[in-house]
Protein backbone atom coordinates (compact mmCIF):
# COMPACT_ATOMS: atom_id res chain seq x y z
CA UNK A 1 0.00 0.00 0.00
CA UNK A 2 1.36 3.63 -0.48
CA UNK A 3 1.29 5.98 1.90
CA UNK A 4 -0.76 8.62 1.80
CA UNK A 5 1.74 11.81 1.64
CA UNK A 6 3.65 9.38 -1.07
CA UNK A 7 0.26 9.54 -3.23
CA UNK A 8 -0.01 13.61 -2.55
CA UNK A 9 3.75 14.10 -3.91
CA UNK A 10 3.12 11.91 -7.24
CA UNK A 11 0.01 14.18 -7.66
CA UNK A 12 1.60 16.90 -7.49
CA UNK A 13 4.37 16.03 -9.50
CA UNK A 14 2.29 15.17 -12.43
CA UNK A 15 0.24 18.90 -12.23
CA UNK A 16 3.59 20.63 -12.21
CA UNK A 17 4.41 18.00 -15.67
CA UNK A 18 0.51 19.26 -17.01
CA UNK A 19 1.09 22.77 -16.29
CA UNK A 20 4.75 22.38 -17.99
CA UNK A 21 3.71 20.68 -20.84
CA UNK A 22 1.09 23.40 -21.95
CA UNK A 23 3.74 26.43 -21.28
CA UNK A 24 6.00 24.27 -23.51
CA UNK A 25 3.26 23.75 -26.28
CA UNK A 26 2.35 27.04 -26.73
CA UNK A 27 5.78 28.41 -28.86
CA UNK A 28 5.32 25.04 -30.55
CA UNK A 29 1.72 26.47 -31.74
CA UNK A 30 3.72 29.85 -32.73
CA UNK A 31 6.37 28.32 -34.49
CA UNK A 32 3.73 25.81 -36.45
CA UNK A 33 1.72 28.95 -37.32
CA UNK A 34 5.19 30.75 -39.03
CA UNK A 35 6.71 28.09 -39.75
CA UNK A 36 7.09 29.78 -43.72
CA UNK A 37 9.35 32.12 -41.78
CA UNK A 38 10.89 30.28 -39.19
CA UNK A 39 12.19 27.94 -42.29
CA UNK A 40 13.37 31.19 -44.04
CA UNK A 41 15.12 32.22 -41.23
CA UNK A 42 16.67 29.09 -39.99
CA UNK A 43 17.89 28.72 -43.83
CA UNK A 44 19.46 31.74 -43.79
CA UNK A 45 20.76 31.28 -40.39
CA UNK A 46 22.50 28.34 -42.05
CA UNK A 47 23.88 29.87 -45.00
CA UNK A 48 25.64 32.80 -42.24
CA UNK A 49 26.85 29.67 -40.62
CA UNK A 50 28.23 28.53 -43.69
CA UNK A 51 30.28 31.48 -44.55
CA UNK A 52 31.41 32.39 -41.15
CA UNK A 53 32.61 28.87 -40.77
CA UNK A 54 34.44 29.04 -44.65
CA UNK A 55 35.84 32.52 -43.95
CA UNK A 56 37.26 30.86 -40.81
CA UNK A 57 38.82 28.47 -42.98
CA UNK A 58 40.16 30.55 -45.45
CA UNK A 59 41.65 32.35 -42.36
CA UNK A 60 43.03 29.21 -40.94
CA UNK A 61 44.99 28.42 -44.29
CA UNK A 62 46.42 31.93 -45.25
CA UNK A 63 47.92 31.83 -41.53
CA UNK A 64 49.49 28.68 -42.69
CA UNK A 65 50.41 29.95 -45.84
CA UNK A 66 52.13 32.36 -44.18
CA UNK A 67 54.20 31.33 -41.62
CA UNK A 68 57.44 32.85 -40.79
CA UNK A 69 60.66 31.46 -40.72
CA UNK A 70 62.42 31.93 -37.21
CA UNK A 71 65.89 30.34 -38.20
CA UNK A 72 67.29 29.60 -41.85
CA UNK A 73 69.54 27.04 -42.93
CA UNK A 74 72.64 28.39 -44.51
CA UNK A 75 74.13 25.36 -46.17
CA UNK A 76 77.72 24.94 -47.43
CA UNK A 77 78.93 23.20 -50.28
CA UNK A 78 82.54 23.17 -51.39
CA UNK A 79 83.33 21.10 -54.67
CA UNK A 80 80.62 19.73 -56.64
CA UNK A 81 81.63 16.81 -58.81
CA UNK A 82 80.98 14.07 -61.24
CA UNK A 83 79.87 10.87 -59.39
CA UNK A 84 83.00 9.47 -61.22
CA UNK A 85 85.08 11.48 -59.37
CA UNK A 86 83.87 10.84 -56.22
CA UNK A 87 84.05 7.34 -57.12
CA UNK A 88 87.93 7.91 -57.42
CA UNK A 89 90.50 7.49 -54.33
CA UNK A 90 91.04 11.58 -54.63
CA UNK A 91 87.56 12.49 -53.72
CA UNK A 92 86.19 9.22 -52.51
CA UNK A 93 86.71 10.17 -48.48
CA UNK A 94 87.20 14.03 -49.27
CA UNK A 95 84.10 15.42 -46.82
CA UNK A 96 84.47 18.58 -49.06
CA UNK A 97 83.48 16.89 -52.25
CA UNK A 98 79.84 16.25 -52.99
CA UNK A 99 78.66 13.96 -56.25
CA UNK A 100 76.32 15.36 -58.49
CA UNK A 101 73.89 12.43 -57.74
CA UNK A 102 73.96 13.41 -54.32
CA UNK A 103 73.96 17.09 -54.79
CA UNK A 104 70.89 16.70 -57.39
CA UNK A 105 68.73 14.70 -54.65
CA UNK A 106 69.28 17.41 -51.65
CA UNK A 107 68.13 20.07 -54.51
CA UNK A 108 65.23 17.55 -55.71
CA UNK A 109 64.30 17.19 -52.26
CA UNK A 110 64.25 20.99 -51.37
CA UNK A 111 61.81 21.63 -54.59
CA UNK A 112 59.45 19.23 -53.31
CA UNK A 113 59.04 20.20 -50.27
CA UNK A 114 58.73 23.70 -51.62
CA UNK A 115 61.73 25.26 -50.49
CA UNK A 116 62.76 28.66 -51.43
CA UNK A 117 66.15 29.84 -51.81
CA UNK A 118 67.30 33.08 -50.78
CA UNK A 119 69.73 35.95 -51.88
CA UNK A 120 72.16 37.25 -49.20
CA UNK A 121 70.04 40.14 -49.51
CA UNK A 122 67.35 38.68 -48.65
CA UNK A 123 68.79 37.09 -45.70
CA UNK A 124 70.50 40.52 -44.79
CA UNK A 125 67.09 42.26 -44.76
CA UNK A 126 65.65 39.65 -42.90
CA UNK A 127 68.13 39.03 -40.50
CA UNK A 128 67.62 43.30 -39.65
CA UNK A 129 63.71 42.26 -39.71
CA UNK A 130 63.17 44.50 -42.49
CA UNK A 131 61.34 41.51 -44.06
CA UNK A 132 59.63 38.68 -43.73
CA UNK A 133 60.65 34.91 -45.02
CA UNK A 134 58.71 32.02 -45.38
CA UNK A 135 59.57 29.03 -42.86
CA UNK A 136 60.73 26.81 -45.84
CA UNK A 137 63.77 29.55 -46.82
CA UNK A 138 67.07 28.25 -47.50
CA UNK A 139 70.40 29.91 -48.51
CA UNK A 140 72.64 27.20 -50.82
CA UNK A 141 76.03 28.58 -50.48
CA UNK A 142 79.25 27.14 -52.64
CA UNK A 143 83.28 28.53 -51.35
CA UNK A 144 86.26 28.86 -52.85
CA UNK A 145 84.64 29.20 -56.67
CA UNK A 146 85.86 26.05 -58.23
CA UNK A 147 85.22 26.44 -61.55
CA UNK A 148 83.96 22.66 -62.50
CA UNK A 149 81.19 22.90 -59.26
CA UNK A 150 79.67 25.90 -60.31
CA UNK A 151 79.10 24.34 -63.82
CA UNK A 152 78.35 21.21 -62.63
CA UNK A 153 75.76 23.39 -59.98
CA UNK A 154 73.98 25.95 -62.64
CA UNK A 155 71.81 22.85 -64.44
CA UNK A 156 70.69 21.60 -61.32
CA UNK A 157 69.52 24.39 -59.52
CA UNK A 158 68.46 25.37 -63.02
CA UNK A 159 66.26 22.58 -62.83
CA UNK A 160 64.61 22.66 -59.37
CA UNK A 161 64.46 26.53 -59.68
CA UNK A 162 66.68 27.23 -56.92
CA UNK A 163 69.78 29.26 -56.26
CA UNK A 164 73.20 29.45 -54.84
CA UNK A 165 75.65 32.34 -53.84
CA UNK A 166 79.64 31.28 -54.99
CA UNK A 167 82.03 33.02 -52.28
CA UNK A 168 84.79 33.43 -54.79
CA UNK A 169 88.58 34.21 -53.57
CA UNK A 170 89.30 37.06 -55.81
CA UNK A 171 92.92 37.04 -56.89
CA UNK A 172 92.66 33.38 -57.44
CA UNK A 173 89.90 33.63 -59.94
CA UNK A 174 90.89 36.82 -61.11
CA UNK A 175 94.52 35.16 -62.69
CA UNK A 176 93.13 31.80 -63.19
CA UNK A 177 92.89 30.64 -66.64
CA UNK A 178 89.93 28.42 -65.99
CA UNK A 179 91.71 24.97 -64.68
CA UNK A 180 90.48 25.21 -61.25
CA UNK A 181 89.28 28.58 -60.24
CA UNK A 182 86.19 29.90 -62.29
CA UNK A 183 88.01 33.23 -64.24
CA UNK A 184 87.10 36.38 -63.91
CA UNK A 185 85.15 36.70 -67.44
CA UNK A 186 83.27 33.61 -66.41
CA UNK A 187 82.27 35.45 -63.45
CA UNK A 188 81.24 38.11 -65.35
CA UNK A 189 79.21 35.86 -68.10
CA UNK A 190 77.22 34.23 -65.47
CA UNK A 191 76.34 37.45 -63.59
CA UNK A 192 74.89 38.47 -66.98
CA UNK A 193 73.28 35.14 -67.86
CA UNK A 194 72.62 33.36 -65.09
CA UNK A 195 72.00 35.99 -62.00
CA UNK A 196 68.89 34.57 -61.31
CA UNK A 197 70.56 31.48 -60.32
CA UNK A 198 74.23 32.25 -59.32
CA UNK A 199 75.62 35.27 -57.10
CA UNK A 200 79.36 35.60 -56.17
CA UNK A 201 80.10 37.00 -53.19
CA UNK A 202 83.75 37.72 -51.07
CA UNK A 203 85.81 35.01 -49.72
CA UNK A 204 88.69 37.59 -49.56
CA UNK A 205 91.14 39.19 -52.26
CA UNK A 206 93.72 37.05 -51.30
CA UNK A 207 93.86 35.81 -47.89
CA UNK A 208 92.11 32.40 -47.67
CA UNK A 209 94.81 30.55 -45.75
CA UNK A 210 93.56 28.64 -42.46
CA UNK A 211 95.61 31.03 -40.38
CA UNK A 212 94.74 34.13 -41.99
CA UNK A 213 92.78 35.07 -38.58
CA UNK A 214 95.86 34.84 -36.61
CA UNK A 215 98.31 36.33 -39.17
CA UNK A 216 96.30 38.94 -41.15
CA UNK A 217 96.41 42.93 -39.22
CA UNK A 218 93.56 45.44 -39.31
CA UNK A 219 95.17 47.10 -42.21
CA UNK A 220 96.16 43.91 -43.75
CA UNK A 221 92.31 43.04 -44.02
CA UNK A 222 91.31 46.76 -45.14
CA UNK A 223 93.81 46.37 -47.96
CA UNK A 224 92.64 43.38 -49.06
CA UNK A 225 89.06 44.03 -48.32
CA UNK A 226 89.35 46.94 -50.79
CA UNK A 227 91.23 45.13 -53.46
CA UNK A 228 87.84 42.66 -53.68
CA UNK A 229 85.73 45.74 -53.95
CA UNK A 230 87.65 47.08 -56.71
CA UNK A 231 87.31 44.59 -58.66
CA UNK A 232 83.82 42.81 -57.96
CA UNK A 233 81.77 44.94 -55.64
CA UNK A 234 81.24 42.45 -53.28
CA UNK A 235 79.15 43.07 -49.77
CA UNK A 236 78.68 40.18 -47.99
CA UNK A 237 81.61 37.56 -47.31
CA UNK A 238 82.55 34.10 -45.89
CA UNK A 239 85.64 34.01 -43.47
CA UNK A 240 88.69 32.33 -45.12
CA UNK A 241 88.24 28.75 -42.96
CA UNK A 242 85.66 30.52 -40.99
CA UNK A 243 88.20 31.73 -38.59
CA UNK A 244 88.04 35.03 -37.36
CA UNK A 245 89.75 37.82 -34.59
CA UNK A 246 88.22 41.06 -33.73
CA UNK A 247 90.30 43.18 -36.24
CA UNK A 248 89.18 41.21 -38.91
CA UNK A 249 85.35 41.90 -38.16
CA UNK A 250 86.26 45.83 -37.63
CA UNK A 251 87.80 45.60 -40.40
CA UNK A 252 85.32 44.53 -42.57
CA UNK A 253 82.93 46.63 -41.49
CA UNK A 254 84.99 49.07 -42.10
CA UNK A 255 84.98 48.05 -45.66
CA UNK A 256 81.07 47.97 -46.85
CA UNK A 257 80.38 44.54 -46.35
CA UNK A 258 77.24 44.47 -44.65
CA UNK A 259 76.99 40.42 -43.44
CA UNK A 260 79.72 37.75 -42.78
CA UNK A 261 79.28 33.93 -42.54
CA UNK A 262 81.20 31.64 -40.25
CA UNK A 263 82.27 27.98 -41.19
CA UNK A 264 83.09 25.25 -39.10
CA UNK A 265 83.14 21.54 -40.04
CA UNK A 266 79.92 19.96 -38.44
CA UNK A 267 78.39 23.06 -37.25
CA UNK A 268 74.81 22.41 -36.58
CA UNK A 269 73.64 25.81 -36.75
CA UNK A 270 71.00 28.32 -38.23
CA UNK A 271 71.40 31.55 -38.99
CA UNK A 272 69.14 33.64 -36.63
CA UNK A 273 67.84 37.47 -36.48
CA UNK A 274 69.69 37.13 -32.57
CA UNK A 275 73.17 36.48 -33.92
CA UNK A 276 75.71 38.89 -34.74
CA UNK A 277 75.28 39.93 -38.48
CA UNK A 278 79.21 39.63 -38.52
CA UNK A 279 79.00 36.05 -37.54
CA UNK A 280 76.44 34.65 -39.32
CA UNK A 281 75.80 30.52 -38.83
CA UNK A 282 76.17 28.06 -41.53
CA UNK A 283 75.80 24.34 -41.99
CA UNK A 284 78.52 22.52 -43.55
CA UNK A 285 77.02 19.61 -45.76
CA UNK A 286 79.60 16.93 -46.03
CA UNK A 287 79.94 15.02 -49.33
CA UNK A 288 78.97 11.74 -47.94
CA UNK A 289 75.61 13.55 -46.14
CA UNK A 290 72.95 11.01 -46.40
CA UNK A 291 69.62 12.53 -47.55
CA UNK A 292 67.85 11.49 -44.13
CA UNK A 293 70.12 13.79 -42.11
CA UNK A 294 69.91 16.81 -44.76
CA UNK A 295 66.06 16.89 -44.15
CA UNK A 296 66.26 16.86 -40.49
CA UNK A 297 69.13 19.62 -40.93
CA UNK A 298 66.80 21.57 -43.21
CA UNK A 299 64.63 21.93 -41.37
ZN1 LIG B 1 87.19 28.32 -48.45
Amino acid sequence: MMKKSVKKSISLILAIAMVLTTVAAAPAVTFAANSSTARQSFAAYQTAAKVVASKAKKAKTKKKKIKNASKIPVLTYHRIITDKQKKSHVYAKDRYAISLTNFNKQMKWLKKKKYRAITCEELYQWRLGRIKLPKRSVLITIDDGHAASVENAIPVLSRYGLKATVFIIGKQSYYSNGSYYITYSRIQDIQKRYSNIIEFQSHTYDQHRPNAAQTESYPSVINDAAQQKNLYGFTYLAYPHGKISGEMIRAYQNSGIKMAFLFKNGTNGYATRKQNIYKMKRIEVPGNMKLGKFKRWCK
